[in-house]
């Protein structure tokens, strides 16, 4: 890639950045599209963050993504916020206007790309959700607002789930949303579920976690998703898999939230080809 005076500028604000593999999605498609872009990560510090934004749109940055700690901080550094970040309650992408930037969130919409095209639907299905943190309330959002029967929230804090079941009913009219502690899988209805995982529990290093071990919880489950992606398969993918269901990890989440903020910041529609090009550069970090 050639950089000069015309090359836009985009990037990653978060902390900690240095694993991030957002630089893949973005760069990869910059070049392959023919877009004159470039995507960097920025480590910001704590206390730092409105300061960063003020500085990006003063040096005229194009867009940015947001990670862990400041998805809902920066809806204070906004403009302006798209409804269904508003209603999610956290932005994980930025996009340049007049005068400063308009928050948006990708995660959401990414989470359901990913799953569409690997078959799974949401529409009238009984889902597990597990957690109740930044995630899983942007899932709990995305499963009520795409017309899920029910949802039942299993989080270790029951006051946090409560809360989330809580404002995703009233936003959406209806009692989805069932909140739950992690123990009260043993009160779920007989039947085979859509389990969605969205805890931080078996994340690398801690790859042998798992937020329920019983056996019992996995026959329940006809697909599990994990919204980790490292390790590449979780101990929950592995006990879904056991007891007979299919399992997936996020990374194809993480793709899409990517190729959605690429498409706003570029005006264009990636095409699944594209798409496919980039999952493989991603899972050649893992497998
Ligand atoms: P978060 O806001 O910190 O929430 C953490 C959740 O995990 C909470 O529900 C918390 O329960 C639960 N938890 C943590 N430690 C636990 C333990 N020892 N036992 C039981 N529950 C525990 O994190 P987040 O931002 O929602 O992220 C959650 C996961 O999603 C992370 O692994 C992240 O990597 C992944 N993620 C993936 C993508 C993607 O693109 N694939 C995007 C976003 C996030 P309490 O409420 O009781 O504390």
């Amino acid at each position: 890639m050639i950089i000069d005076g015309k090359t836009r500028t985009c990037g990653l604000i978060g902390n900690p950045v240095e694993h991030t593999l957002s630089p893949v999605i973005h760069n990869t498609l910059a070049e392959r599209l023919g877009h004159h872009m470039v995507y960097v990560p920025f480590l910001v510090e704590e206390g730092r963050l409105a300061d960063a934004v003020k500085g990006a749109d003063a040096l005229n940055l194009l867009g940015l993504n947001v990670t862990v700690p400041y998805k809902s901080e920066v809806i204070a550094s906004l403009r302006d916020i798209d409804t269904l970040a508003k209603n999610i309650g956290a932005v994980n992408t930025l996009v340049k206007t007049e005068g400063g930037y308009k928050g948006y969130n990708t995660d959401m919409e990414g989470l359901y790309r990913a799953m569409d095209s690997e078959g799974i639907r949401i529409e009238g299905e009984d889902i597990i959700l597990l957690g109740a943190g930044g995630a899983a309330r942007a899932v709990a959002y995305l499963c009520a607002s795409k017309g899920a029967q029910k949802v039942y929230l299993l989080n270790r804090t029951l006051e946090k789930a409560q809360t989330v079941a809580g404002e995703v009913n009233r936003t959406i009219g209806r009692d989805v949303i069932v909140p739950m502690t992690l123990g009260d899988y043993t009160k779920l209805p007989d039947r085979k579920f859509l389990a969605i995982q969205g805890t931080s529990v078996g994340l690398s290093p801690k790859v042998e976690d798992v937020v329920i071990a019983d056996q019992a919880f996995y026959q329940k489950i006809h697909t599990g998703f994990d919204l980790i992606y490292s390790p590449w398969e979780t101990r929950f993918m592995r006990l879904v898999k056991e007891n007979g269901g299919a399992a997936y990890n996020g990374l194809k989440m993480l793709l899409y939230q990517g190729i959605i903020a690429y498409e706003l910041w570029n005006d264009v529609q990636v095409s699944e080809e594209d798409a496919m090009i980039v999952y493989e550069k991603m899972k050649a970090h893992f497998i």
